[in-house]
């Protein structure tokens, strides 16, 4: 059996509802998940209410993914086993999804003087019922108008941090958060610590108490895990990991189940009284 902590649902910006997730999930032979949506749980939420959680067999870990403030690198804390109705965490997040919508309003602005003949209605339609609105929702209108060939090339374009529309919108600061999850009763574990950029700021956030580091992730190569490993062990912190998947019309991997790891890792995630 293997395992997957690092999963998108149409929550925020993944392509697949929650419910369709956990089924390609089961699918795919998955023992343990994680439903990691930005800045919401939602899905979990809605998926808990619908009386699918626990998993049926299938181990489910409540998660959440929280990008944090950073003038140059893009640092994402990912949260294992909180508590989704926890009214603190509900409040924190509910003011950085307000945020997400303003924001949204400006990007289409700029991509609009740019000339790109979208609109806000263009990019709900993609949306749904996402929560947090995001820059693969605009990414993906942008395609479907014709106006890029893929939404990578429509982030390579545009909507990439410095790129001519992109916009900042608040984020809570690292250490911040690390004690929101906490509270919540979780465990914060640093995303894909590669796609940081600089492994100087990745021990330094190490350092704030984090529990835990994503050592295994799709572009992470043998060399990669091996040096985050090495920081789980000299940090005395769990080793975690996911494919971040989000369906194959928004990024790499295009299927569940190509990128797992071991049981061993993912059960120190799961308790079983959480939900
Ligand atoms: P946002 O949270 O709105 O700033 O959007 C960030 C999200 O965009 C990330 O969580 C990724 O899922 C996605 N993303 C970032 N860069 C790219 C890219 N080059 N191609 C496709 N998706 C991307
Ligand atoms: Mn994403
Ligand atoms: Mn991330
Ligand atoms: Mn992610």
């Amino acid at each position: 059996m293997s395992s997957d902590l690092h999963i998108h649902t149409t929550a925020s910006d993944g392509q697949y509802a929650p419910e369709k997730i956990l089924s390609m999930a089961r699918q795919a032979g998955l023992r343990y998940i994680a439903i990691t949506d930005h800045d919401n749980v939602d899905g979990l939420r809605n998926l808990y209410e619908a009386g699918m959680l626990p998993g049926h067999g299938m181990r489910v870990i409540p998660g959440i993914e929280f990008s944090a403030q950073n003038t140059e690198h893009e640092v994402h804390i990912l949260g294992y086993d909180i508590d989704i109705y926890d009214k603190n965490l509900s409040d924190s997040l509910n003011d950085i999804v307000e945020a997400r919508w303003t924001r949204f309003s400006k990007m289409v602005e700029n991509l609009r003087g740019l000339g790109y003949g979208i609109t806000e209605a263009d990019v709900l339609k993609i949306a749904g019922m996402s929560k947090a609105i995001s820059r693969p929702h605009i990414a993906r209108a942008l395609v479907e108008k014709g106006l890029f060939p893929s939404v990578s090339a429509a982030f390579d374009a545009v909507l990439a941090k410095g790129r001519p529309a992109y916009e900042e919108h608040y984020r809570m600061e690292a250490a911040d958060i690390i004690k929101c999850i906490k509270d919540a009763g979780g465990i914060p574990v640093l995303a894909h610590p590669k796609l940081i950029g600089d492994d100087i700021l990745v021990e330094r956030l190490l350092q704030l108490g984090m529990e835990g580091i994503e050592a295994f992730y799709p572009r992470h190569n043998a060399a990669d895990v091996e040096r985050y490993k090495a920081l789980a062990e000299k940090y005395g912190i769990l080793i975690s990991g996911g494919s971040d998947f989000h369906g194959p019309s928004i990024r790499e991997p295009l299927e569940l189940g190509i990128f797992t790891i071991e049981d061993k890792y993912a059960e120190k995630f799961y308790r079983e009284e959480d939900i």
